[in-house]
């Protein structure tokens, strides 16, 4: 590897995190979401990680999870987001594979599909955030619906959060008064909890969780939670100083002499920038991580490259400097570019080199 620009992932870390998710809910279990390359981290890396224990993997749609069967993995696998083709169910049947049903439109697509062996069937609800689900008044229909199909087996009864990560609103306690009121009586299993949930919504944790963001080691959480503060940050983006120069006060650094340097500054050059997935919005003060010390990052982020200050700290051409990881949170770097770890996480792109510790 020339360029240095890297992430590092700690498989122990995520493993960590998953068990923390099931310490919250020992009777329930967890499908650890792994849709997005497992937000960025390696789907089949991170899914081998947690294949010993994990009850499930979450994924996106049907080329997300061919490609955890395609690399051995023998845990079940749930399309989130359903299938969107009736062509899908024949892999989805012949694979096992578990598969979100949104509207009523597919219940009545798999009761006349011809399918090998009957499929297991996640009956989403829309309980409040008007994206995915069956509406809650037609929601017992659509279950005995299912109930009555040779082509279904089991049912789990699903719906997902919109706000779990704002603690003092209101919204949360309102979509679980629906899901309970709409699932009255239905003898399934219930799975309501994104990461936010699991960490901080004791009663919507139920048989199955699908805890995501934590998994990595992420809060959901703009404060400290005491369950969240329990998570380690799995993924270190580092890359290298291969330049550095002294800039005199009033010199400018970076496209558009956006940073003027007020005082002489020691600028290093790194090689990392917004085709890397480092956020091109990320301002001048975004927190890094220099040789056991904060600094910042100074000037624009260009493509390929963005400067970091180094002044007052030892640290030169080849210095390795961490933007996110164990000394920088994400959530931090987020804050500084108008967005959320989510976004960070899943924009690394490929020509970052993918490094994993404890395999
Ligand atoms: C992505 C996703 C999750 C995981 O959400 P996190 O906030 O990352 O924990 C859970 N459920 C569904 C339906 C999802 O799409």
């Amino acid at each position: 590897m020339s360029r240095a620009a890297k992430i590092t992932v700690d498989l122990d870390a995520i493993r960590h995190n998953y068990r923390l998710a099931r310490s919250l809910n020992t009777a329930g279990h967890a499908v650890a979401i792994i849709k997005a390359n497992a937000y960025g981290h390696g789907a089949i890396e991170v899914a081998k990680a947690l294949e010993a224990e994990a009850d499930a993997f979450g994924v996106a749609c049907l080329e997300e999870g061919a490609e955890l069967i395609e690399a051995g993995i023998q845990k079940p696998v749930l399309l989130l987001e359903g299938y969107f083709e009736v062509s899908e169910l024949d892999y989805i049947s012949e694979h096992g594979v578990w598969c979100a049903v949104h509207s009523l439109a597919q219940i009545e697509q798999i009761a006349q599909a011809k399918l090998s062996k009957p499929i297991t069937v996640w009956l989403k609800m829309n309980s409040g955030m008007n994206r995915l689900g069956v509406h809650p008044d037609d929601y017992q229909a659509a279950f005995k619906r299912l109930k009555q199909l040779d082509n279904v087996s089991d049912i789990v009864l699903m719906t997902h959060f919109f706000n779990s990560d704002e603690l003092d609103k209101a919204d949360t306690d309102k979509q679980l008064a629906v899901f309970n009121k709409a699932t009255e009586g239905l003898d399934a299993p219930h799975c309501m909890a994104n990461s936010a949930a699991v960490l901080a919504w004791p009663t919507a944790r139920r048989d199955w969780m699908r805890p995501g963001l934590m998994l990595y080691g992420s809060s959901p959480f703009p404060a400290a939670q005491e369950n969240a503060d329990k998570l380690i940050p799995a993924m270190t983006l580092t890359s290298e100083v291969i330049a550095v120069r002294e800039v005199q006060a009033g010199e400018t650094v970076g496209y558009a002499g956006n940073f003027c340097a007020d005082k002489p500054t020691r600028v290093g050059t790194v090689a990392l920038g917004y085709a890397d997935g480092y956020p091109r919005h990320a301002v001048t003060g975004t927190p890094v991580w220099v040789n056991g010390q904060r600094s910042r990052i100074i000037g624009r982020v260009s493509m390929d490259m963005l400067g970091v200050d180094l002044t007052g700290i030892d640290a030169g051409i080849g210095t390795e400097v961490e933007f996110w990881g164990k000394n920088v949170l994400a959530a931090e770097v987020a804050n500084h570019s108008d967005t959320i770890p989510y976004t960070l996480f899943t924009g690394i792109t490929r020509r970052v080199y993918k490094h994993y510790l404890n395999r």
